[in-house]
């Protein structure tokens, strides 16, 4: 099964590892580090020997509240990774052995009408990483070839294992399902994670006005750091924003009825609101002759396509994206439950905490 690229010796890989294990059920907060089995890559798969992966506002769900499931336990979570090729399965031409890559966390049927149409966020099989099937808090992890994409030379690891879900979700939101073009008058509501990268990438895809809003201080203090124009309380914002004349995409990532309401209301005329943030709430878009009169559009987005995730690592290589905040903290995949709880909390000191899965394992 192992070949190498240069038909040198294969590199040697253990038969176990530590992994970041969801033990208990769904919302238990079980969570514990144990030796797992290394998987091994079948036809089409790879092996990466993984090197930090980012801890997302979804796992916090998975392992404390339950308002997002996993589809088993027990499981290895973790779906924002970065890490080295060391084997590969039949038939992978793609990617060699000891590429640095960045894994996409969505796995696709690639067969479906979706996934055919260049939408696999949508493919009715899709599985994620860490939720669906096997995830990246571990020291490997087997995907298909197609889900690595290589790193460009020079970008850093951070910024390689969080392009996969924290900036590539808010490209798709902001540039896909948003159509933020130069020009266009953009409010972000809710900076404190996937939110504070659509600041950065509005402004790099040519938004002449980037308006954040947030209730926590140093959430708005990261989104002026990463280039907005101002960045306000939400009991304020919707009173500045339409004293600007509204704005022309407004995105939510907070997953609250109150916010998405606001979003909306913060439209100009021909507006789009695009809702980003995950909750159980109803949504309402308002009065029918205001919403039809004005043209309003109110959509969700979800996930990225793995072009888009090339597309987040190529503009932050050539320094067109800038995101001084995305990263808060790197830590050991031994503290992986204090960092959950840190991003439960709010204690994050950036957009993400990330997980050194190589750290403090004992090899
Ligand atoms: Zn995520
Ligand atoms: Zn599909």
């Amino acid at each position: 099964m192992t070949v190498t690229a240069d038909g040198s010796a294969p590199v040697s890989i253990p038969t176990s590892m530590s992994a970041a294990v969801l033990r208990g059920s769904v919302g238990s907060g079980d969570v514990v580090v144990m030796e797992r089995p290394v998987p091994t890559a079948g036809a089409g798969e790879v092996l990466v020997r993984l090197l930090l992966s980012g801890i997302c506002g979804s796992d916090v769900h998975f392992v404390f509240d339950g308002t997002a499931q996993t589809a088993y336990t027990p499981i290895i979570l973790g779906h924002e990774p970065v890490g080295v090729v060391v084997a590969l399965g039949e038939g992978v031409t793609n990617v060699d052995i000891g590429k640095r890559v960045s894994i996409v966390p969505l796995v696709t049927c690639m067969e479906c009408h979706h996934c055919l149409a260049g939408r696999t966020v949508l493919c009715a099989k899709r599985m994620c990483l860490g939720a669906d099937c096997e995830g990246a808090y571990a020291e490997y992890i087997v995907v298909p070839a197609r889900n690595c994409l290589v790193v460009p030379d020079g970008l850093s690891d951070e910024l390689a294992a969080v392009a996969t879900d924290s900036v590539a979700t808010a490209y798709h939101a902001v540039a896909y399902r948003g159509g933020v073009v130069p020009g266009s008058r953009v409010a972000v509501w809710g900076t404190g994670g996937l939110g504070l990268s659509a600041v950065g990438i509005a402004r790099t895809l040519g938004a002449s006005v980037v308006v954040a809003v947030d209730p926590r201080p140093e959430a708005r203090q990261w989104a002026l750091e990463t280039g907005a124009d101002e960045a306000l309380e939400p009991d304020v914002a919707l009173d500045r924003i339409t004293a600007m004349g509204g704005v022309d995409v407004a995105l939510e990532f907070v997953g609250r009825q109150a916010t998405a309401e606001l979003a909306v209301r913060s439209l100009d005329h021909g507006g789009r609101a695009v809702v980003v943030g995950v909750g159980f709430d109803q949504l309402s878009a308002g009065r029918i002759m205001t919403f039809v009169l004005r043209e309003r559009s109110v959509v969700g987005s979800y996930g990225s396509e793995p072009h888009e995730v090339a597309t987040s690592l190529d503009l932050m290589a050539s320094g067109e994206l800038v995101l001084p905040r995305v990263v808060g903290d790197v830590i050991p995949l031994s503290a992986i439950l204090d960092g959950l709880a840190r991003v439960r909390d709010g204690r994050t000191g950036g957009s993400r905490i990330v997980v050194d899965v190589t750290a403090g394992v004992g090899r």
